[in-house]
C-alpha cells in the first residue's frame, strides 16, 4: 500500500494534528475524580508525538474516549491522559474545552507546544463520519498524521473524513510499524507460517480463518471455537460451548483447509466453570463435561509445530484464560512462540495477557494494539482509515 509516512513529511512550524488512541481505561478514586487505569495506550503514541516535536511542528493530538453518545460527559473527558502525557512528555500539554469551534481555534500551538483536543466523541457527527464536521476538524492543521490503528477500521471524521479536507497526510510511527508486521504476516511471511487461533466463537473470526487459511501452512485452532469444529467432525463435545449454526460453516472449512487444520486432541473439562473446579484430562468429551482449555498432548503437539515456524501470527486464548488454572495452554503456548524465535505477530487482550503472564512479551516481535482493527486486517479486510491514507 502507498502511504505516506510521517518521516516522509514537512513538518516545520505546521500544525500538525495526530489522531492517536487516547481510550484509556478510567475508574474513579475516593475523591470522585476519574483516573487513568493503565497508560499502555499513550505510551504506544509517544514517539510519533516526540517526532512531530522534534521536526518542528505544533502538535494537535484528538481521540475518542468511552462512549458519551454526543454529548459532554465529565467522565469521559480526556483531561487525565492530558496530565498523564504531560508527566510522561516532560512537557505542559495543554487541554481545549472542546474538538471544534472557536474557543479551539484560538488555541493553535505553536511549535513545540502540544495541544490535547476534547472527545471527539461527545460530538454524534464523529461516528457519523460527517463531512462539515470533518473539515472542521482539518481546518485546525496543516499536516495530518494517524497513528490510531486501533481505530483504523471505524470510518469516523477523525480517522476517514477529515482527511479528503487536509494538504497533507501519513501515518505515524506507531500506524506504520502495525501496519509493517502485520501485512508481512498475512502478504509475504517467512515460512513456515503458523497462526493460532482461539477464544470464544467461531462467527467472530470466519473471515479470518478463510483469509489465513490462504496464506498460512498450518493453522492451530484452541479455545471455545474449537468445539464448533469437533462437532462438525461428529465428535462428542459435551456441554461446551459450541455454535450450532456454525457448524456447516465448520465442516466446509474443515474441507477446504484439510490437513492445514489442527483441532485440539485432549481437553481440560469440568462439570462447572468456577475457579477451583475439580477437572481432568480427556481425550472423548464426556456428555455432562463442558471443555475449558487444551489438554498436554495438544500443548506438546501445537508447541511442535510453533517449534518449526518462521512466522507465527495468534489471535485468541486456547481455555477459559482469564479464571486459572485454564489458563495453562495459553501460557504454554506463549511460551512456546517466544522459544521459537520465529517473527512473532499478537493481537488480542487476552493474548497479550497470556504473554505477559508467561513473561516473554520482550521476546515477541510485535503486540498489535488494535484488537478489532488487527482481526479485520487479517481478514484481509481495507481498513477504512488505512484506505483514507492512500487516496
Ligand atoms: P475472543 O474475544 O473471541 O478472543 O474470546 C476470548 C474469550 O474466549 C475469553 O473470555 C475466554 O474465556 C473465552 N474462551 C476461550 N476458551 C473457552 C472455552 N473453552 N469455553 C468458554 N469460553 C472460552
Amino acid at each position: 500500500m502507498a502511504y505516506s509516512s510521517i518521516r516522509d513529511l514537512d513538518l516545520k512550524g505546521k500544525r500538525v494534528f495526530i489522531r492517536v488512541d487516547f481510550n484509556v481505561p478510567l475508574q474513579k478514586n475516593d475523591k470522585g475524580d476519574m483516573e487513568i487505569t493503565s497508560d499502555k495506550r499513550i505510551k504506544a503514541s509517544l514517539p510519533t508525538i516526540q517526532y512531530a516535536l522534534d521536526h518542528g511542528a505544533g502538535v494537535i493530538l484528538a481521540s475518542h474516549l468511552g462512549r458519551p453518545k454526543g454529548k459532554p460527559n465529565p467522565e469521559m473527558s480526556l483531561k487525565p491522559a492530558a496530565e498523564r502525557l504531560q508527566q510522561l512528555l516532560g512537557r505542559p500539554v495543554k487541554m481545549a474545552p472542546d474538538c471544534i469551534g472557536p474557543d479551539v481555534e484560538a488555541m493553535q500551538p505553536a511549535p513545540g507546544e502540544v495541544l490535547l483536543l476534547e472527545n471527539l466523541r461527545y460530538h454524534l457527527e464523529e461516528e457519523k463520519n460527517d463531512p462539515e464536521f470533518a473539515r472542521k476538524l482539518a481546518s485546525l492543521c496543516d499536516v495530518y498524521v494517524n497513528d490510531a490503528f486501533g481505530s483504523a477500521h471505524r470510518a469516523h471524521a477523525s480517522t476517514e473524513g477529515m482527511i479528503r479536507f487536509v494538504p497533507v497526510a501519513g501515518a505515524g510511527l506507531l500506524m506504520e510499524q502495525e501496519l509493517k508486521y502485520l501485512g508481512m504476516a498475512v502478504t509475504n511471511p517467512a515460512r513456515p507460517c503458523v497462526a493460532i487461533l482461539g477464544g470464544a466463537k467461531v462467527s467472530d473470526k470466519i473471515e479470518v480463518i478463510q483469509n489465513l487459511g490462504k496464506v498460512v501452512d498450518k493453522l492451530l485452532i484452541g479455545g471455545a471455537m474449537a468445539y464448533t469444529f469437533l462437532k462438525a467432525q461428529g465428535k462428542p463435545t459435551g456441554k461446551s460451548l459450541v455454535e450450532e449454526d456454525k457448524v456447516d460453516l465448520a465442516k466446509n472449512l474443515l474441507a477446504s483447509l484439510g490437513a492445514k487444520l489442527m483441532l485440539p486432541s485432549d481437553h481440560v473439562v469440568v462439570s462447572e466453570i468456577a475457579p477451583g473446579a475439580a477437572n481432568e484430562v480427556v481425550e472423548t468429551i464426556p456428555e455432562s463435561k463442558i471443555g475449558v482449555d487444551i489438554g498436554p498432548k495438544t500443548i506438546e503437539a501445537f508447541s511442535k509445530v510453533i517449534a518449526g515456524a518462521k512466522t507465527v501470527i495468534w489471535n485468541g486464548p486456547m481455555g477459559i484464560f482469564e479464571k486459572p488454572p485454564f489458563d495453562k495452554g495459553t501460557v504454554a503456548l506463549a511460551k512456546a512462540v517466544a522459544d521459537s524465535g520465529a517473527t512473532s505477530v499478537v493481537g488480542g487482550g487476552d493474548s497479550e495477557k497470556a504473554i505477559k503472564a508467561a513473561g516473554v512479551t520482550s521476546r515477541i516481535t510485535h503486540v498489535s494494539t488494535g484488537g478489532g482493527a488487527s482481526l479485520e486486517f487479517l481478514a484481509g479486510i481495507q481498513l477504512p482509515g488505512v484506505a483514507a491514507l492512500n487516496r
